[in-house]
């Protein structure tokens, strides 16, 4: 690992696909190497920073390292005929319109759009006005996706939300000002949780933070007691809470959510334990949590990145050691360059259990593998065999309809399955518990989660629900 010392207070230094070239590390890897890596990054998104580089890769590892396949694009992220294609445009040089329209065509046949984010989770204030830069997708809790925070530090190869960095999105969901999002929760008092998510709101300057944070602390709004900012500041640009010019601004900012009676969670994306080895990764986390915020921990699991037990193992006795709190291992999306990251469920669930078996019960408020699914977060809890059936027992964690949470029920074990579009119902049943309600949601563009019970059955009746009991 290239041991340089960084400065006392670093500034950042964003790379972009033009600075491929001046990226002295890069300069080992081969022609050949660089051209698809040119390729790619004309398809899906890339940015890395300077700390990255210099303090997270191991370049003597290069490309088996696990935060370089995080963050540099890979070859096998596309299929062997885009690769090609790309990489004869940029071999050629071509100019931008005819490199432009092939990452279009690329970009589209990558599912960009998983989940039905846009058709079912964007609320509406009143019957005409859709909350662009909300989503309310389970009762208790909001996202707001704030306008200004819809960038990262760095890009992650296997993001989910990758549409919106090459520009297919025209960020959809995003949001100038948070006084709709304020009105919203007003009128919807069974909302107790908003997360702040991105992007990631951490890019944001204090004072612009502020302007979203600070309405949600009127008193008006007490039931929303806990705000929660999903980031990955903490892993690739730790010096956002140490060092940064608005970092003491920050650290107020919290103690002013704390002082307002509010839970404070800062969501911190870790991806692997090295990322928690520096010491500017470690002084983030105890500046965070001096101001009485709580960091909680959660990340997918990636091939190349984290597929091993003792990856997780590690993250986790760390991620406690240092104070922070084991939250979710998410399955890897069904979206962008998935063949290249995917895992299958019954691997996952190896992975995880085998970590689990190995922490101690302190870290083991980590739930997994969970995939954010259409109708909710599926935990994929275990595989029995009943009356001769081997079946994957899952767990709705959250789920679209309340009544759906902590519900378990039963797919046909696949091992080759990588996402819950594959399961099949066990025990010869055609459909999922869910799977009718789904339909009907999509149908009507109503859902119990967005509002009080009395106005969603009312909405229900008027769309002609006919599920909902
Ligand atoms: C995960 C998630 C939440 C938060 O769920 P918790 O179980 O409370 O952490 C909220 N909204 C969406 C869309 C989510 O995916």
């Amino acid at each position: 690992m290239n041991k340089t010392r960084v400065s006392q207070s670093p500034r950042l230094e964003i790379l972009l696909r033009k600075d491929l070239d001046s990226i002295p590390q890069l300069q080992k890897l081969s022609a050949d190497a660089r051209t698809d890596m040119r390729a790619v990054s004309a398809v899906l998104p890339f940015r890395v920073n300077r700390y990255v580089v210099d303090n997270l890769i191991d370049w003597d590892r290069v490309p088996d390292d696990p935060i370089y396949q995080l963050t540099f694009p890979q070859p096998g992220m596309l299929a062997d005929a885009d690769l090609a294609r790309m990489r004869d445009l940029v071999v050629r040089n071509a100019p931008k319109a005819e490199l432009e329209p092939a990452a279009r065509e690329i970009q589209a046949g990558l599912n960009p759009h998983p989940a039905g984010q846009i058709e079912l989770n964007v609320p509406y204030l009143d019957d005409e006005t859709p909350l662009r830069g909300m989503q309310h997708k389970y009762r208790e809790t909001v996202l707001f996706f704030p306008g200004s925070g819809q960038t990262c530090h760095t890009y992650c190869t296997y993001c989910f939300r990758w549409a919106q960095f090459v520009g297919i999105d025209e960020l959809k969901f995003a949001d100038n000002q948070a006084s709709g999002l304020a009105e919203y929760l007003r009128r919807h008092k069974e909302v107790n949780s908003v997360l702040f998510t991105g992007g990631d709101p951490m890019v944001m300057k204090t004072s612009v933070l502020r302007r979203y944070l600070e309405p949600l602390l009127a008193p008006d709004l007490s039931h929303v007691n806990s705000i929660r900012i999903g980031t990955k500041a903490p892993a690739y640009w730790p010096y956002r809470f140490t060092t940064d010019s608005d970092a003491d601004d920050l650290l107020r900012l919290f103690e002013e959510v704390r002082a307002a009676g509010r839970h404070l969670a800062v969501m911190a994306h870790y991806s692997h334990f090295r990322e928690l080895e520096t010491e500017a990764a470690q002084h983030a986390i105890r500046r965070i949590m001096s101001t009485g915020a709580v960091v909680r921990c959660q990340a997918p699991l990636i091939r190349h990145v984290n597929d091993s037990a003792d990856t997780w193992k590690r993250l986790w006795r760390r991620e406690v050691l240092l104070g922070a709190v084991p939250y979710y291992m998410f399955v890897e999306r069904d979206t962008g360059p998935k063949g290249y990251f995917e895992v299958p469920l019954a691997r996952a669930l190896d992975i995880f259990s085998e970590a689990y078996r190995n922490v101690s019960g302190l870290a083991r408020t980590v739930r997994g593998p969970s995939m954010s699914a259409t109708p909710g977060k599926v935990l994929v809890d275990g595989i029995a065999e009943v009356h001769g059936e081997k079946v994957f027992v899952l767990k709705m964690l959250q789920g679209r309809d309340p009544l759906w949470v902590n519900q378990i029920f039963f797919a046909k074990f696949d091992p080759a399955a990588t996402w819950i579009d594959q399961l099949e119902p066990a025990f010869g049943k055609t459909e999922f518990f869910f799977t009718k309600t789904v339909e009907e949601m999509k149908r009507t563009h109503v859902q119990p989660a967005w509002g009080t019970e009395t106005h969603i059955r009312k909405r229900m009746t008027e769309f002609g629900f006919v599920e909902w009991e």
